[in-house]
């Protein structure tokens, strides 16, 4: 068994005993078919012929003749049955169509599956090998969908928990696929499921040591945006870090003219949670007409509420002043 340099560089579910691509075997001498003494008759010759074939002679037994692809030259044994009821494929140029498939789908085609007939081992730019069919590969060259290396993705997501001091254990034992179960390891070790999305932006609390997101410091903040329209706007809500938002988050257009006007530092997520909720039922139940449309900014700020017209830009940081002092009732 000889190993293909884009055999896996990592060990695991993807290290497989990599062979030569087809095309590159010599041919024969090890399957080469041994004569068969009898003669071939003419209907089968025609038939060969409209396919595509020469018979090179009788092998192996009375059932199974050599054919000689005109395309490519290449010769394989294939039932007298096959030959005369069916149509025999070419194993070699299946083989260079499976090839040139993988090259159009940015692949290396490496080899086929021996157990499964529609299925091959491609290489990956990444350097990984992955098993798939062979419709799914000429979808991808197609661009009708695309191919994900699941090595390269498993090390993404457990670099993502890594920059927050956990570790991906594995999939949601629950079967969601939006989750996964992660361990603690910079903190107190305990395994605990979490929504990928959450780890990413690290919305989350540990269950069980109970630091993180909601335990840690959190500001309430206004904004001003500028609409298209020429409309100015205001902005109430909490962030762990308001300008992040701002820039990466709200704001879709690069040329909006957008900027922090206040920001009040909270003691925790969950207070500041508990004082934005409080804020803006105040403000709906005090100024119900100074709520913006979302068909209004929609394209243009990443949110479908909390907007309001720039008028209460006052009233709005007046009251987060105030929270500096104490937190309002409502
Ligand atoms: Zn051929
Ligand atoms: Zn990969
Ligand atoms: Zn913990």
């Amino acid at each position: 068994m000889t190993t293909h340099p884009l055999s896996p560089v990592t060990p695991g579910s993807l290290s497989l005993p990599m062979a030569i691509p087809f095309r590159h075997r010599t041919f024969p001498p090890d399957d080469m078919p041994t004569r068969y003494a009898g003669p071939v008759h003419g209907h089968w010759w025609a038939r060969a012929e409209e396919i595509g074939f020469t018979i090179s002679g009788r092998v192996r037994d009375r059932y199974h003749l050599a054919l000689r692809c005109e395309t490519c030259g290449h010769v394989h044994a294939s039932r007298i049955y096959t030959l005369m009821a069916a149509t025999p494929q070419c194993p070699a140029c299946l083989v260079a169509r499976l090839e040139a498939d993988a090259e159009a789908a940015g692949l290396m085609h490496l080899d086929r599956d021996p157990d499964h007939r529609h299925y091959s081992w491609y290489g990956a730019a990444c350097g990984h090998a992955l098993r798939r069919q062979h419709e799914i590969v000429r979808r991808v060259a197609r661009g009708e969908t695309e191919l994900r290396c699941e090595t390269c993705h498993a090390a993404t997501e457990a670099a993502e928990a890594a920059a927050r001091g956990w570790t991906l254990v594995g999939s949601d034992p629950q079967g969601n696929p939006s989750y996964r179960l992660y361990a603690h390891e910079s903190g107190c070790g305990g395994e605990q499921r979490i929504a990928r999305a959450n780890m990413r932006t690290g919305r989350f609390d540990c269950a069980t040591c109970g630091c993180g997101w909601a335990a840690s410091p959190s500001y309430l903040y206004a904004m001003k945006f500028t609409l298209a329209c020429g409309r100015e706007v205001v902005k109430a809500g909490y962030s762990r870090d308001p300008l992040s938002r701002l820039i990466h988050q709200l704001r879709i257009d690069r040329a909006m003219p957008c900027r922090i006007l206040s920001m009040v530092p909270i003691d925790t997520g969950h207070e500041a949670i508990r004082l934005e909720k409080s804020l803006h039922a105040r403000l709906r139940r005090t100024h119900p007409d100074a709520i913006v449309d979302p068909d209004l900014y929609r394209g243009q700020i990443r949110v479908r509420s909390e907007i309001y017209d720039a008028k209460l830009t006052l009233l709005i940081l007046t009251l987060l002043s105030d929270l500096d002092r104490d937190a309002p009732e409502d």
